[in-house]
Formats: structure tokens, C-alpha cells, sequence
């Protein structure tokens, strides 16, 4: 990109907006604190003593030294409320003081403070300031670009471009829950820190370490973790930083990167989300991406240019490693691959223990418990958690955190902030109905999850929640299983049918909906469990580059695909119809729970199942 009038107003324009947001943001309120806007409505000096003679004047503040006056006042003529409203007053005005005092109106003054003027002065310089300082950046940035005919930009060259850490503080010990992984990275500390050991036998040291897992699982902070134990500096950069808007400058930073690693070697560059530059090369929707293809290029330039024993260990991470280019893989580049995952019950133990290190924790709490209820959580949501459950302790102002706290602080992760009841109404006992209905239809098959807690306190998008307890092995789940779960998703709809008739139902099943028909379909075409047979009919993410579904290359008939959406709903039919059996079945038992639900608006596990037992048999068989 080369320097232009039009490219110099495309970028100021924004910042120009910006930074108005800001100006207003920041310095209006503080410059306007002792001011008078706090109203927008006005009024006359004289129109405000035919209000003080009426008695519809409440109380007087004046500022500015006596020039303007804000008042609260009622009157008819705005409307019968209590108004602020700024008045301009005359220059002397004592006979007003005499007369609000008269008419016991209170009156308060306000000296105007010193550094008002100082505020309003910074305030107006503060937009234009921000405007020059940004031009005189751009300009300094497209000078550079000017360099040579045909160079690429030299953003690359500014110290934004990669991070680097002389030293990351992190030890193996703060990575906890993936010794596998763990095992694998001590051994590439042993070829930084010992080179020779490998070189003697002729081993050739690995260039590139592949970190392969989910969001939050730890392989930043492990890649820094190698960086820490070998003590040796740590280069990151994101994939997402390399793919910028102008052509070259990923390349270019490409080089600058290694170029700086390798004067500091031995080190680890570490190459975060590297999927946003390392994807299959020509295969993008639309046409390839050119800068991006560049970029890698010069990666995997880069990566044959130094030889193994140079002492650079490029560590990347992603969470997919199936879309990456294969050039990526191949030996000499990245060609370990280490994968991390989330967390069983024993990692989540041990990371909760690392993070409890520095936290003050009622001695009866107990971390196992904690592990036990957040299967699918990872490090990070962990560390977030007991973060939270710290922040609420300190905000009840209590010295030590407990079991409550934790329990709100999962609730959080899982759902969301937690909103305020509904009052009593019709659609707050729909809502009770339709959450005892996944309640009790999940209570009374065999096969469901138990109820951990109902409650109609909305949290996130969710206007009432009932939770069951996860069980640890979501690995293998059988048939029965699956329809239980279906059933207990139709719970809430067949509830809200039974109770309040079809044309009541509502629009708050949806999500119910979409998971059972997702459950649903999954049977059929996943896990061969319909009478179309043992077939997988359909390959999960067979397109990454589409959403999943939307690469719609299966291969089966139209014929099949009729008995697809026949088989999904027969399954769906059939779960109905059961579930509708369950809540008609048990009305009684419905209409209490609701009732206590209604008053109490939760109730916990161990008290619904107290409740249900005194009526009818569980867990039945169903
Ligand atoms: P990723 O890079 O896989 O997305 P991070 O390494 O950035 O995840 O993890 C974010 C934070 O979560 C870490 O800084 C750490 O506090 C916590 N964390 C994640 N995984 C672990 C783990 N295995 N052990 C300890 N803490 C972890
Ligand atoms: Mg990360
Ligand atoms: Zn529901």
C-alpha cells in the first residue's frame, strides 16, 4: 500500500470518530461535573418565580456562582412529575434567596471548583491532540513504506509485531491435568538445555512442536512453561496478527520474527492459532488468499532456512489440526504433535489445585467435589471459576471462600449471569410447569441424569433452568440413554401441552427442539441406531471450510434421505408420546412441585426427589 490522500482519510476517519467517543466518554462527564447539565429542560427566570409563587418549586441548587439554577419541580404543566429543570439566572438575585426562603424552598449552593477550567481545557485539547499524534503515526508509518519501488510495507518493522518474554515465569509445575503432553515438552527442555546429548548419537533435534486441543486447555501456557524450565526467551505471535489487511506485511513479520529468534537462540517462538495462517493452501471458498499463502510460504521457508541444532523450537498451537496444510506436517517442520485435551476427573483435581495455591479456601471445601461437577470444563474455565468464586467472596466481604461461592461461580461459567425472578403472573407458572415437566419426566427414567436443581431464576438467554447432574463418562452413551435424555429435553414443551393445551404452548421449548432433533438425527445417521441399520451416513466436519451441514457432499440417495427424516421422526414421535404419558400420569405430583416451585423458586436435588418419592416409586421403570 502506498501512501495517498484518499488511504491517509480512510484511516483517520474512524479515529477521528473514536476518538470523538472517547472526548465525549472520558472528559465530558468530568468537565460538566459541577456544570448544570444535568437536564435538558429550561425555563425562564420569570416563568421560575410565577412556579415559586404557585408552590410547585421543590428545591433549588445553584451553580456558576450564582448564574444558573437547576430546580426540581412539579407542576401541570410538565406533566404532574418531579422535573429538573435549569433556569439562567439574572445577574444579582437576593431578593430570590429571600423569597425561597420564604416559601421554605430548599435551596443549596454549589461553588464552582478550581479546576473546572483546567478539566473543560484538557477536555477541548484532548480530540485534536489525539487526531495530530495519530496522523503524525500514520505518516511516520507510511513514509516507511516508501522505501523502495515495490517493497513490501514495513509495519513488520515496529515493536508491536511479536512479543517477546526474556523470561515467562512459568514452570512445568503450573501446567497441570495433561501429563502426557507434560512428559513430551520435558524432553525438549533436555534438547535446550543439553543439545550435545543429542547431537552426540547423531539425533537431530525437532524444529516444530505442534500443540493440538481445544480453547483453555493449557498450550500457551505450556509452551511458556518449556520456555520457563529451559530458561530460555519466548517469542509469540498469533496466527490472527500475521494475516493482515496489506499484502506482505505477514511475510514480512515472518522474517522478522525468526530473524530476531535467531539472534537470541537458543529460544521458543511460539506461533499461536496457527490455523489462521497454516490452512490447506487453495482450497479457500471463493478463490485463495494471497497474503495469507505468502505468509506461510515464508513459514515454512523459515523453518527449513535454520538447521535443528541452532537451538530455536518453534512451538504452535491450534485447535484443528486436520485443516492445516500438509506441507506444515511434514518432518523437518512441524512434525510432532502433541495433543492436549480437556481435562478428566483427575486433571481437573490437579489444576484446581494449582489454582487454589494462592486462594484462601475454607478448609471444608473440597476440591473433589468441585472436580466432580464440572466434567467438559477446561484449565482455563477452572481457573476462571475458582477466580470468580474469589471475587464473590471478597464481595460479600468475607475472608475465606466457600462452597457457596464456588457452586455461583458454576452456575455462571455454565449459564450465565443470573437475572431477577419473574413476579407472579401466568407466564411464571408456565415457565414452573415447563421446567418440573424436564424435571420430573428426568427423574422418573431410569436412564436420565439425576435433577440437581430446578429454579426459575433466569440466567443468560434462559428464563428458567432446570440442571441435572453430569456424569463423568460422556464418552460412551448407550441408546437408552439418548432417548432419556430426548425425553427429558420434551419434558418442558409436554408439560406446557398437557397443562395448558396446544394452543398455549410457547416459543421457550426452541432450544428443547433443536437438541432433540439434533439427538435425534445423530441416531440415525451417526450412530446407526434406527432400522436404517449400522451405517454412518453422515462424516462430521467432512467440510471445515464450511459450517457444519452446509457442505452438503453425503453420499447417500434421495431414497435414503426420505427414510432419514422418516426414522428421525418416528424417534421423536415415539419419545413424545412417552414423555406426554409421564406428565399426564403424574399430575398431581406436577401441580405440587409447581406450587413449591412458584414460592420458593428452586429447589435443590435431594428436596425434589423427598417430594416426589412420598408420591410415586423412582426411579421408575420406563
Ligand atoms: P490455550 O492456549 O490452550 O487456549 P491457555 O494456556 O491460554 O489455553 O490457558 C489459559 C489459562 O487457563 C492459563 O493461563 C491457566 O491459568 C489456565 N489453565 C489452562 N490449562 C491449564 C492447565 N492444564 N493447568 C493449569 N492451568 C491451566
Ligand atoms: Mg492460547
Ligand atoms: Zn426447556
Amino acid at each position: 500500500m502506498k501512501f495517498s490522500w484518499k488511504n491517509l482519510l480512510l484511516w483517520s476517519l474512524p479515529i477521528i470518530v473514536i476518538s470523538f467517543f472517547l472526548w465525549q466518554g472520558i472528559f465530558a462527564p468530568i468537565a460538566n461535573e459541577n456544570n448544570t447539565n444535568l437536564t435538558n429542560s429550561r425555563m425562564t427566570y420569570g416563568r421560575f418565580l410565577e412556579y415559586i409563587e404557585m408552590g410547585w418549586v421543590k428545591k433549588v441548587d445553584i451553580y456558576d456562582n450564582g448564574h444558573t439554577a437547576v430546580i426540581e419541580a412539579i407542576g401541570p404543566e410538565i406533566g404532574n412529575r418531579m422535573q429538573k429543570i435549569r433556569v439562567e439566572l439574572p445577574a444579582s438575585v437576593p431578593e430570590l434567596i429571600t423569597k425561597l426562603k420564604k416559601n421554605h424552598i430548599d435551596l443549596d449552593a454549589h461553588p464552582t471548583k478550581n479546576n473546572t477550567a483546567l478539566w473543560s481545557l484538557i477536555g477541548n485539547l484532548f480530540f485534536p491532540l489525539l487526531l495530530v499524534t495519530s496522523l503524525a503515526l500514520l505518516f511516520r508509518r507510511s513514509n516507511n513504506a516508501t522505501g523502495g519501488p515495490g517493497q513490501a510495507m514495513s509495519f513488520g518493522k515496529s515493536k508491536a509485531l511479536f512479543q517477546v518474554e526474556a523470561k515467562t515465569g512459568i514452570i512445568f509445575d503450573d501446567v497441570a491435568g495433561i501429563d502426557e503432553a507434560k512428559e513430551e515438552f520435558e524432553e525438549i527442555v533436555t534438547f535446550l538445555k543439553k543439545p550435545e546429548y543429542f547431537t552426540a548419537v547423531g539425533a537431530k533435534i525437532p524444529k516444530g512442536v505442534l500443540l493440538v486441543g481445544p480453547p483453555g486447555t493449557g498450550k500457551t501456557l505450556l509452551a511458556k512453561a518449556i520456555a520457563g524450565e529451559a530458561n530460555v526467551p519466548f517469542f509469540s505471535i498469533s496466527g490472527s496478527e500475521f494475516v493482515e489487511m496489506f499484502v506482505g506485511v505477514g511475510a514480512s513479520r515472518v522474517r522478522d520474527l525468526f530473524k530476531k529468534a535467531k539472534e537470541n537462540a537458543p529460544c521458543i517462538i511460539f506461533i499461536d492459532e496457527i490455523d489462521a495462517v497454516g490452512r490447506q493452501r487453495g482450497t479457500g471458498i471463493g478463490g485463495g488468499n494471497d497474503e495469507r499463502e505468502q505468509t506461510l510460504n515464508q513459514l515454512l521457508t523459515e523453518m527449513d532456512g535454520f538447521e535443528g541444532n541452532t537451538g530455536i523450537i518453534v512451538v504452535a498451537a491450534t485447535n484443528r489440526a486436520d485443516i492445516l496444510d500438509s506441507a506444515l506436517l511434514r518432518p523437518g517442520r512441524f512434525d510432532r504433535q502433541v495433543n492436549v485435551d480437556i481435562p478428566d476427573f483427575k486433571g481437573r483435581l490437579d489444576i484446581l489445585n494449582v489454582h487454589a495455591k494462592n486462594k484462601k479456601i475454607d478448609t471444608n471445601v473440597s476440591l473433589s467435589i468441585i472436580a466432580r461437577r464440572t466434567p467438559g470444563f477446561s484449565g482455563a474455565d477452572l481457573a476462571n471459576l475458582l477466580n470468580e468464586a474469589a471475587i464473590l467472596t471478597a464481595r460479600e466481604r468475607k475472608n475465606q471462600i466457600t462452597l457457596k461461592e464456588i457452586d455461583k461461580a458454576i452456575d455462571r461459567i455454565i449459564a450465565g449471569m443470573e437475572g431477577t425472578a419473574l413476579i407472579d403472573s401466568k407466564s411464571k407458572r408456565l415457565i414452573a410447569y415447563h421446567e418440573i415437566g424436564h424435571a420430573i419426566v428426568g427423574t422418573l427414567i431410569r436412564d436420565h441424569e439425576n435433577v440437581q436443581k430446578v429454579t426459575l431464576i433466569p440466567r443468560g438467554q434462559a428464563r428458567g433452568l432446570t440442571w441435572f447432574t453430569p456424569s463423568e463418562d460422556q464418552s460412551l452413551i448407550s441408546r437408552s440413554q439418548i432417548k432419556a435424555r430426548i425425553m427429558g429435553a420434551l419434558g418442558g414443551r409436554a408439560a406446557e401441552e398437557i397443562v395448558f393445551g396446544e394452543s398455549e404452548i410457547t416459543t421457550g421449548a426452541s432450544n428443547d427442539l433443536q437438541q432433540v432433533t439434533s439427538m435425534a438425527r445423530q441416531m440415525v445417521t451417526r450412530f446407526g441406531m434406527s432400522t436404517i441399520g449400522p451405517m454412518s451416513l453422515e462424516n462430521e466436519d467432512s467440510n471445515p471450510f464450511l459450517g457444519r451441514g452446509m457442505g452438503n457432499n453425503n453420499e447417500y440417495s434421495d431414497e435414503i434421505a426420505i427414510k432419514i427424516d422418516s426414522q428421525i421422526k418416528l424417534i421423536v414421535d415415539e419419545c413424545h408420546n412417552k414423555t406426554r404419558d409421564i406428565i399426564k400420569n403424574n399430575r398431581v405430583i406436577i401441580d405440587k412441585l409447581v406450587d413449591i416451585l412458584i414460592e420458593k423458586e428452586t429447589i435443590d436435588g435431594n428436596e425434589f426427589t423427598k417430594i416426589i418419592k412420598q408420591y410415586t416409586q423412582i426411579p421408575r421403570k420406563i
